[in-house]
């Protein structure tokens, strides 16, 4: 083989990655080291939490990456040797590598809310990684009577698919003006504005009354004390900065950093995140490792799937010239984050970007945001929902198959 690949993750941007390589050059050895069998996916978790879509629906396994010829192995990496080029696993195996590719998510900040952990989450989900915690939720949600209340806190910024909590209320608020019509929904938000903020609160307002008296959502920003402080598992109260508030059901998304294994191998620094050369993705700690999707900092990108996706494909053309002592090309990307308020009600925010004078930029005049409402839109509202489940089609595809 011209080369050894260690990916670290089998999420969107390791498991993108790894089939891409083999794509372009067969003769590379790829391995993907993720612990689980089967992978969620975020995208479109939300719609199982209104009951329009079944778990089993986002789950993907890893018998498409196989076929493509890459080595997938079931293990936990705990440390990554960059000065020997070894990759070491829980399992006690290690990997030699020529390059590595290190795409693991996002960790949560478990000392930002008082009373709130890993176990405290298995009850009160975050459910900010598909999967068992978002069946949780959702039947929660279920059992949830009519009248009740759910209290859904956003995370501060920068987090994965900043749109993703207000597509979650919006799910949420769907299922429950058709289920459970005299219910609420309180969003406690540390910050005072978010993503396609006009947008979301006018399809609020259209499908649940946002802004009256019986509103079915109320959000509370920032600024009038929406940031949650801490929460007491057994009385379901969260302490936000002003008052305090009761739910039934309590959906808590912590402040977020890089995948732990990106502060283990020493590729995150202070801000939390990983810094990269813009062109490879090489990390600008360690040489020969690279760093992609949520836990790279990306900026102007959003940390979403469908970055994670086009970065791994840029990322894995570099490392391929690189293994071939090519000059690295010229990166082009591309994102767009899909929100579903409704069965027939979607929006989208697109852009692309280039890459030049060691940043990633967007591209003037490229990409856009789906138009307010007028008497013309919800014909191409109804389209966008039908866009965003073809998407999500295509990109699972894409990455698993
Ligand atoms: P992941 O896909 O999370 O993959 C990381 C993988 O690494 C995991 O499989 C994990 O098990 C593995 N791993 C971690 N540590 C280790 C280790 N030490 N050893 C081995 N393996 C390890 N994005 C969109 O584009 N569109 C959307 O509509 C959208 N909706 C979303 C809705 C919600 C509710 C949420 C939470 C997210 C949504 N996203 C969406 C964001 C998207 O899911 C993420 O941005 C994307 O998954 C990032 O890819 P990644 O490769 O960085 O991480």
């Amino acid at each position: 083989p011209k080369g050894k690949v260690v990916i670290v993750g089998g999420g969107i941007g390791g498991a993108t990655t790894a089939k891409y390589m083999r794509m372009a050059d067969p003769s590379i050895e790829v391995t993907v080291i993720e612990p689980n069998e089967h992978y969620h996916t975020c995208f479109m978790s939300n719609e199982v939490l209104s009951g329009e879509r079944d778990i089993d629906s986002i789950r993907f396994d890893y018998s498409g990456l196989k076929g493509h010829g890459v080595n997938v192995v079931q293990d936990y990496v705990t440390g990554i040797d960059a000065e020997k080029k070894v990759v070491k696993t829980r399992g006690g195996q290690s990997f030699q590598y020529d390059r590595c590719v290190v795409s693991p998510g996002v960790d949560f900040r478990w000392d930002t809310i008082g009373g709130y952990d890993e176990s405290v989450a298995e009850q009160i989900p975050h459910a900010w990684k598909a999967g068992s915690q978002t069946v949780t939720l959702r039947k929660q949600i279920e059992a949830m009577k009519d009248g009740g209340t759910v209290i859904v806190a956003p995370p501060p910024n920068p987090f994965r698919c900043p749109p993703g909590p207000y597509e979650r209320v919006s799910q949420i608020a769907w299922y429950l003006k058709n289920n459970k019509p005299k219910s609420k929904i309180l969003v406690l938000d540390p910050k005072d504005k978010f993503s396609k903020f006009g947008l979301f609160t006018a399809g609020w307002k259209k499908h649940y009354g946002y802004g009256s008296d019986n509103s079915m959502i109320e959000w509370v920003s920032g600024a009038n004390g929406g940031k949650v402080e801490s929460v007491d598992a057994k009385s379901r109260t969260v302490q936000a900065a002003v008052e305090s508030f009761k739910g039934d059901v309590l959906n808590i998304i912590p402040a977020q950093k890089a995948g732990k294994i990106a502060f283990d191998a020493g590729l995150a620094n202070d801000s939390g995140w990983c810094p990269v050369d813009m062109k490879t993705f090489e990390s600008k700690q360690h040489s020969n490792i690279h760093v992609i999707g949520d836990a790279a900092i990306m900026s102007p990108m959003p940390k979403s799937g469908y970055s994670a996706n086009s970065q791994a494909k840029v990322c894995a053309a570099a490392v391929v010239a690189l293994l071939n002592g090519d000059s690295t090309p010229q990166p082009s990307l591309v994102n767009t984050c899909y929100s579903i308020l409704m069965p027939e009600d979607a929006m989208s925010v697109a852009m692309v970007y280039n890459y030049s004078d060691g940043k990633i930029n967007k591209v003037a005049g490229s990409g856009g945001l789906t138009p307010g409402y007028d008497d013309t839109t919800m014909e191409m509202r109804k389209r966008e929902v039908g866009f965003a489940h073809s998407w999500f089609n295509n990109i699972t595809k894409d990455v698993f198959g």
